[in-house]
């Protein structure tokens, strides 16, 4: 997909600016409401509501924000509407859900969470905090996270970056990297489950199952069985909003060892604040320190090199 776009209302126009906060540019074109560029995808607003995506890697950005075209659903009368093939009753089974973070984020781990949430957990973990990550600070899904491990069966991986930087080079793209996470996770989670039963497993959507599964061929054990996808998924079961808040607490657990490494405190996201970082470590660490802190592939990695030689 090189080049989408999607009609949206005011109100998702102003949810994506503050969604792509980390990764906003300072250009904004003529009637442009804001330009942002996460990892690989330039996305320009405009006042009409019209949002352009554009370059190779918007597969993901797209799909978070297709259900809410306008142009597609005028009113969103059932949140899963967009899910037609998920039962009406999901919500309430015992599913397991995946979901990773820090894919869009240069410095850092790509972690992946599978969790286990069954219907007689769902008051406690509400009663907790659990609820879509997208409404909660770092600090609420620290303080929310720390509770509800003792709660749920779950798989954490983490991807560090000097493993992420070898596979990467190595032809594993990111979709093919999160899919062998999430199959692994949700692999690792149902050994945990001693006989319980589960009546579903649901992945966030990050490519079409079609395109999930091809990357897994050649891996050895693949799980089908009972596996859905759906895009924006944390608001489609519990299971997923916990490994959501499971993922991000262990990814910011990890910016603390890294910054601590670094010696300074690294940025989340992709934007201008990271290029800047990034040259600053250049500069005192040598290249090769980035190995091992950043996503290398980023274009983050070629603007810190040329700040870092002015
Ligand atoms: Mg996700």
């Amino acid at each position: 997909m090189s080049n989408t776009v999607l009609t949206v209302s005011e109100d998702t126009l102003l949810k994506m600016k503050a969604h792509y906060q980390s990764s906003l540019q300072s250009k904004v074109p003529q009637g442009g409401v804001f330009m942002a560029k996460p990892n690989g995808c330039t996305i320009t607003a405009y006042k009409s509501g019209k949002v352009m995506f554009q370059g190779s890697n918007c597969d993901a950005e797209v799909s978070k924000w297709q259900g809410k075209s306008a142009s597609q659903t005028p009113k969103k009368v059932n949140p899963t509407n967009t899910n037609s093939t998920l039962p009406k009753n999901f919500s309430s089974l015992a599913v397991i859900g995946s979901d990773e973070v820090g894919t869009g984020d240069y410095f850092g781990p790509m972690t992946v969470v599978a969790s286990f949430v069954e219907p007689s957990q769902f008051e406690l973990l509400k009663e907790l905090g659990v609820k879509d990550s997208k409404e909660l600070t770092d600090d609420a899904i620290c303080s929310i996270a720390k509770k509800i491990v003792h709660v749920v069966s779950y798989s954490l991986l983490v991807l560090n970056n000097e493993k992420y930087n070898a596979m990467q080079e190595k032809g594993y793209n990111m979709n093919k990297l999160k899919a062998l996470l999430h199959n692994q996770a949700i692999r690792n989670t149902i050994s945990k489950l001693e006989g319980k039963k589960y009546d579903s497993i649901l992945i966030d959507q990050f490519t079409p199952p079609n395109l999930y599964y091809g990357y897994l061929k050649g891996t050895k054990e693949v799980i089908r069985d009972k596996v859905q996808f759906a895009t924006k998924a944390e608001g489609l079961h519990l299971s997923v909003a916990v490994s959501s808040i499971l993922a991000r607490y262990a990814f910011l657990q990890q910016m603390d060892q890294l910054s601590e490494k670094a010696g300074m405190t690294l940025p989340k996201g992709a934007g201008a604040k990271v290029d800047q970082a990034a040259a600053k470590l250049i500069k005192s660490k040598g290249f090769e320190a980035l190995r091992s802190l950043t996503k290398l592939h980023f274009a983050n990695t070629e603007k810190a090199l040329k700040i870092a030689k002015k």
